[in-house]
């Protein structure tokens, strides 16, 4: 198949959206941007076309997808209920980088939530993405547009060299503002439960509902026999092929453990550390700027893989606000693998 790459940079490239929407309405892949991370998307309402992403990306099936809307009235035909925390909390970050999940309906197909009774919904804030879903008319199924396993996309060149050949159409509308991915929060417990983090901060997501829990999957590698609340979340993510161990420590105390090793060993650090560190090295943002990190944590951990080096030894990122998100990517592309010389 021949993949062609579309720019639309506005929403009067009327023409180009109407060749996006109606690829998606006859039940084919687009690769689209958002403020997040680049997303594969299919026809949600299309049994075949979800199962066509599933095998595009190699996912496994059990991992449920997100589905996308154009405005917030289009949740009402997805979920059995819209409760007041839903509404609240749409108020205030829709559209932006959170994803919500509750009780499906039955227009939504068991493939798109993995056999799960919830869903998980967003509104993204790419007002290109936001105008090719309005006029497809349906809503759109889009995880990251990554081969499964893989750094998840930030831009149109990322999803060209993993999805070549496999879908018909990438539409380029730029670089990921934001570049992790959604906050995916539950709201079909007792209490609201972040089950990744992301744009929106635990802080955020607490103006608005209070005490919120956060998943234990956030730090912790959870074995794959076990049920997870987020079934995404057990699976091996983001990892170059080249191995990422995170180092746990201040700044001084990485510039001595760089200095101690021996082998063929690289950094993954944060822009100022680069005239400190006497390897090869890749830099993933500003040392004091979470938005930074998340901004080209993917796109380091894809340039990781040139350096020609076994092993990357990452810096640990600071863990309030977006820090989080980024914490939570890179221990994942690290298989939890920290070492700590306080
Ligand atoms: P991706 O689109 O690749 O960023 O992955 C979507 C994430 O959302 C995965 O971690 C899924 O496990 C999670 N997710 C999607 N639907 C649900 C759901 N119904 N319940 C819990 N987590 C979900
Ligand atoms: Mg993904």
């Amino acid at each position: 198949m021949n993949t062609r790459v579309l720019k639309i940079n506005s929403v009067s490239q009327q023409k180009d959206i109407l060749t996006a929407a109606q690829l998606l309405k006859n039940g084919a892949l687009v690769a689209l941007p958002t403020e997040t991370v680049y997303g594969l998307g299919a026809n949600a309402l299309d049994e075949e076309a979800v199962k066509s992403i599933f095998a595009a990306k190699g996912r496994p099936q059990d991992n449920p997808l997100i589905v996308h809307i154009s405005e917030f009235d289009e949740i009402y035909n997805l979920v059995e209920e819209v409760p007041p925390s839903a509404k609240s909390l749409a108020v205030k970050y829709w559209p932006g980088p959170m994803t919500l999940i509750l009780k499906k309906s039955k227009l939504v197909p068991d493939v798109v939530s993995a056999g799960l009774d919830t869903v998980a919904v967003r509104l993204p804030n790419h007002e290109v993405t936001r105008a090719i879903i309005k006029a497809a008319g349906v809503p759109v199924a889009a995880p990251s547009a990554n081969l499964s396993g893989s750094p998840s996309p930030t831009t149109a060149q990322s999803v060209f060299e993993d999805m070549n050949g496999k879908i018909p159409l990438i539409v380029d509308g730029g670089a990921c503002r934001i570049g992790v991915e959604s906050t995916v929060i539950s709201l079909t417990g007792e209490k609201p439960s972040i089950l990744r983090p992301g744009g929106v901060t635990p802080e955020q997501i607490s103006e608005v509902l209070g005490d919120v829990a956060i998943d234990d999957a956030v730090f912790h590698n959870i074995s794959s026999s076990r049920k997870v609340a987020s079934p995404g979340m057990k699976y091996k993510h983001y990892a170059p092929a080249t191995k990422v161990v995170i180092v746990k420590g201040d700044r001084e105390k990485y510039y001595d453990f760089l200095e101690k090793q021996s082998g063929n060993f690289g950094a993954l650090c944060f822009e100022e550390d680069a005239s400190k560190v006497n390897c090869k090295y890749v830099s993933y943002g500003k040392e004091s700027n979470s938005l930074s990190q998340s901004n080209r944590l993917f796109n380091a951990l894809r340039e990781v893989d040139s350096l020609g080096v076994d092993v990357v030894f990452a810096r640990y990122p600071f863990e309030d606000g977006m820090g989080l998100a980024v914490l939570n990517r890179l221990l994942r592309s690290a298989a939890f693998e920290v070492i700590e010389v306080e």
